[in-house]
């Protein structure tokens, strides 16, 4: 049994308590690892590695900082199949996308803002001929980051990235249900000499780990992505202590597909959007909204190409869906399915578990399922359902389009599909979520705002908005 261990002042080491998780391989449901089963002795343990880091950390300036993420970001590259197949294996997901997708960004993001320090400045504002000011950004100290299990590496790597660059030291904390490639990169930071307690990896349960790490008084900021009423829980203890908090939160997105778009184009990505790594991106868009007069076409087009999609084995170069991640989360997704038909909806396509032969006979699979004839207030329509479902809705106006896309109460990411230059434009100004995509799906800019309205969060990661974040700014005013 392979041991998925913390990372605390440079050591891969057990839980203090001595105890295990489960880690399970979503393809055929078996148990391949043991977690450490962390508590808040262990959290304790890594803030006291990473205060006592802080100081060395800042004095090594960008320079060294960013060479010491770099150096960890060519290791990861180097194995860069090893942890692919580790992340496929810990997740469900198609190893295609974890080579393509999953761990190249999970190298960017350690590379983008490994050099983003280097050319990061701050303001200065002259008061007339009386006095200069400058903004001074500090790291804020000891950071906690704390995230998700859907794109378990890259979304690790977006936070602790700019943490690091920014001179922070971090005690970070994966989902229990996809540690595996965060103990990797662990490896790979001793194999580079990562400097011991810069970075500290605590395993184990949110409601242990995850609340020591937002209640621990040695750690002022929590950069947290996962779902809203966890994100809700981790306010109510920061808020008090008053930490700088990130949170990046669920999400109901809208695809708005206009009769005027590219139908080819939009049918293409739509497919792409829906189902991506089983449909368990915060930013799938899972409300299809078509206009009337196109709704018909689209039905028929999008159905027949979603029955083609691939529900098979992870590891098979040619799976389009994977399994997904848990047998909780196939039966959550499994209950929303039945409560939508309660809700007098329409399977179009989908709509069950998938049983695969053989090995995978024990496997966490579903099938891409389409959903339509429910109106937008439905529940099946307001709460999230994180898994391989979509809906279809038509509407006859813009106004009604976008009130359609903006009547939950999520606001993370908007899909719209025209070729009307103004409409671009007008509605993508309207629309209330932090990310709205036109003509496209999860392209990505680094340097971009990332992050959500509403109940879908607060505060934006990405580019300077993750190096403002994880620095405390201070105003120097000198009397001329
Ligand atoms: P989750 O909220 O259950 O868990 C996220 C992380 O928080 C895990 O590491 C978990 O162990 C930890 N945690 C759980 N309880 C905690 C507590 N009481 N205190 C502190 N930490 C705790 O979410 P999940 O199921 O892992 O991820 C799915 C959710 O994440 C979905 O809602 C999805 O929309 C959201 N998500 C959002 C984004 C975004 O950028 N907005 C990105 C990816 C996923």
């Amino acid at each position: 049994m392979e041991q998925v261990l913390n990372y605390i002042q440079g050591d891969l080491r057990p839980a203090l308590g001595q105890g295990w998780l489960d880690g399970h391989a979503p393809a055929d449901g078996s148990v391949f690892a043991h977690i450490a089963d962390s508590g808040a002795e262990d959290v304790d343990l890594a803030v006291k590695a990473a205060t006592s880091a802080l100081t060395g950390w800042i004095a090594m300036g960008r320079q060294g900082r960013h060479d010491a993420l770099m150096h960890v970001a060519a290791l990861v590259e180097r194995d860069l199949e090893l942890f692919a197949q580790a992340e496929s294996r810990d997740n469900g997901k198609p190893v295609s996308l974890a080579r393509e997708v999953d761990i190249p960004r999970a190298i960017s993001n350690l590379r983008f803002f490994a050099t983003a320090i280097l050319h990061w400045s701050s303001e200065a504002h002259i008061t007339d001929d009386v006095a200069v000011n400058y903004t001074d950004r500090q790291p804020v100290g000891v950071v906690g980051c704390i995230s998700p299990w859907n794109l378990p590496l890259y979304l690790f790597t977006w936070k602790i990235a700019p943490a690091l660059a920014a001179g922070c030291t971090v005690v970070a904390k994966p989902s229990e249900i996809t540690p595996y490639t965060t103990h990797l990169l662990a490896e790979r930071c001793i194999e580079a000499g990562f400097p011991p307690g810069v970075l500290n990896i605590v395993q184990g349960m949110g409601g242990k780990v995850g609340a020591a790490i937002t209640a621990h008084p040695g750690i002022p900021a929590i950069s947290f992505t996962g779902g809203t009423a966890t994100g809700a829980r981790i306010a109510t203890t920061a808020a008090p202590m008053f930490k700088k908090l990130s949170l990046e939160l669920g999400g109901k997105n809208a695809v708005l597909v206009f009769s005027d778009c590219d139908f080819e184009r939009m049918v293409a990505e739509t497919v792409r959007s829906s189902f991506s790594n089983q449909g368990q991106i915060c930013l799938c868009g899972s409300r299809i909204l078509v206009e009337r007069s196109m709704y018909e076409r689209f039905r028929e087009t999008f159905v027949a190409r979603v029955q083609k999609l691939r529900v098979g084995d992870p590891a098979d170069a040619s799976t389009d869906i994977g399994a997904v991640v848990s047998e909780a989360h196939m039966q959550k997704v499994l209950g929303h399915i039945e409560l939508a038909k309660e809700e007098g909806g329409r399977i179009l396509c989908g709509g069950e578990r998938v049983e695969l032969d053989g090995a995978l006979a024990e496997g966490w699979y579903l099938a891409p399922t389409v959903i339509e004839g429910l109106g937008p207030a439905c529940r099946t329509n307001q709460e999230e359902i994180f898994g391989p479902v979509v809906t279809i809705q038509p509407f006859d106006s813009e106004e009604e389009a976008v009130a359609m896309a903006n009547g939950t109460v999520y606001g993370l990411a908007s899909v719209v599909w025209t070729s009307d230059g103004s409409r671009m434009h007008r509605v993508a100004r309207q629309l209330k979520s932090g990310i709205v995509w036109v003509n496209c799906w999860m392209l990505r800019d680094l340097r971009t705002p990332f992050g959500g309205m509403k109940q879908s969060g607060v505060g934006r990661e990405g580019g300077e908005e993750a190096l403002r974040f994880f620095t405390e700014a201070k105003n120097i005013c000198i009397k001329i």
